[in-house]
């Protein structure tokens, strides 16, 4: 009998340990034209990530460009064309980055990244001439949004690829608040959102890939309820027969993949829409300019850059940061 209540009270503790443990989950899926993987840590852990696979499919199918049926799809299709009161929002958000980011980033750049065809299986090198006829399409003046009614001036066409992945972490982020997850992240190809903190109350580390090596890491960020997006040109690319490298960020102002002497930039702040518009933007703008674009936005987000020989970070990631000591990089920090 005494044996009987001890295996039995072995057997309620048990369960109740059980009870006690949070629950945790992970998922991976793939869309927008990339792995995404997620871990959710709390009581509805596994609905959250069902419903944040959901939102992803939703927004692509209403975002992407090459869906037929897709917002956007109806966008480049021509004429005035009415969209959800979501779709028009993100755009009305992507025209003010274009203006606050000096046209570096600009989601009229479609005609161009169509034309290098840096997202098809053919990519190729553009003549002066053609880049000469298709520049005049790009440009926030070509887009007319009157509330949710968008019109773009014949020939012209949006790509939102640079922003899109942004918005819909800053969704999935929405919804782990929501559903009370208690910690967790979700990494959209090179878009990271780092939600509470671990069981034991640190922070998450969000690795920040090595452009020369990408198998490695160039710096750890530590993170909580924060996102970090990261732009590069080894994200994408194609090497040209003379052995030039075109990487898929355009730069407006040339109609020319970027020739950055960034090798990445990566946005550290709170909202994932403009942290993933001014990572694409920086990395346009380059060393120099990124620089003064920080020092004249500093109190909206963080950064880390890197170049070819260092890493260089902005003051307040500092007590957040680790960079290893002798490694390949460098490292400095802006202030
Ligand atoms: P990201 O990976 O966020 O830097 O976005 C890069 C993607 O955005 C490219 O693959 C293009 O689809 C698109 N894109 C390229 N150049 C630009 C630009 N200057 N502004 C906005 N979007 C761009
Ligand atoms: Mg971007």
């Amino acid at each position: 009998m005494k044996k009987i209540l001890v295996s039995l009270l072995a057997a309620l503790l048990l369960l109740c340990t059980g009870c006690s443990q949070p629950k945790e989950q992970t998922l991976q899926i793939f869309a927008m034209d990339t792995v995404m993987d997620f871990y959710a840590v709390g009581e509805n852990a596994e609905e959250t990530l069902n419903a944040a696979a959901q939102e992803i499919n939703r927004l692509e199918a209403l975002l992407s460009r090459t869906r037929t049926g897709s917002e956007v799809s109806a966008i480049n299709g021509g004429g005035s064309v009415t969209v959800s009161h979501e779709t028009a929002s993100l755009l009305r958000s992507a025209l003010q980055y274009a203006q606050t980011t000096s046209g570096a980033f600009d989601v009229t750049i479609a005609p161009l990244v169509d034309a290098w065809g840096i997202h098809s299986d053919m990519p190729r090198v553009l003549s002066a001439n053609e880049i000469r006829t298709l520049l005049p399409l790009v440009g926030s003046d070509h887009v007319q949004l009157d509330g949710d009614t968008v019109t773009l001036d014949a020939g012209c066409r949006i790509d939102l690829g640079g922003i899109a992945k942004g918005y819909a972490s800053d969704c999935v982020a929405e919804l782990y608040r929501q559903n009370g997850v208690t910690g967790g992240w979700a990494s959209l190809g090179g878009n990271v959102y780092a939600h509470g903190t671990k069981a034991d109350g640190s922070f998450w580390n969000v690795s920040i890939r090595d452009p020369k090596n990408t198998a490695g890491s160039a710096a750890m960020v530590q993170l909580s309820n924060q996102f970090a997006v990261t732009s590069g040109g080894y994200q994408r690319y194609f090497t040209a027969e003379d052995g030039t490298v075109y990487q898929h960020i355009i730069d407006p102002a040339t109609g020319v993949p970027a020739q950055s002497d960034l090798l990445s930039v990566t946005i550290i702040g709170q909202n994932g829409t403009m942290a993933d518009a001014y990572s694409t933007a920086l990395y346009v703008m380059g060393l120099e300019s990124a620089q003064k674009f920080w020092h004249a936005h500093e109190e909206e987000f963080d950064m880390v850059l890197v170049t070819e020989d260092t890493v260089y970070y902005t003051a307040g990631l500092a007590e957040h940061i680790t960079t290893e000591e002798g490694g390949p990089y460098r490292v400095q920090v802006i202030t």
